[in-house]
């Protein structure tokens, strides 16, 4: 698996069991300090844009346009505290 399918792997997992997040390891550095945000622009959005990343090592996935996953409160534009992460690519 490249660390790509990793961090896709653990994307999946996220958005499935979003309270869980904490408690997932890292794809790079298997930190359990993942997280993970939906951008949105007004506070009845149902879809955002994800960010995905490790507080630890500053890698994450790439930004996802999506649905929100249920009862997932989402962070309003300009409102988020997303670090500037390195996004690991398919390649
Ligand atoms: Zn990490």
């Amino acid at each position: 698996m490249t660390d790509y399918e990793r961090w896709m792997d653990a994307f999946d997992h996220a958005w499935h069991q979003p309270q869980e997040t904490s408690t997932l390891p890292c794809p790079c550095c298997s930190a359990k300090a993942v997280t993970l945000v939906y951008i949105i622009h007004s506070v009845d959005d149902r879809t955002g844009m994800s960010a995905f990343w490790c507080n630890e090592c500053l890698h994450g996935a790439p930004p996802n346009t999506g649905h929100l996953p249920e009862d997932f409160i989402g962070t309003l534009s300009g409102e988020e505290k997303v670090p500037n992460y390195s996004v690991i690519t398919p390649d």
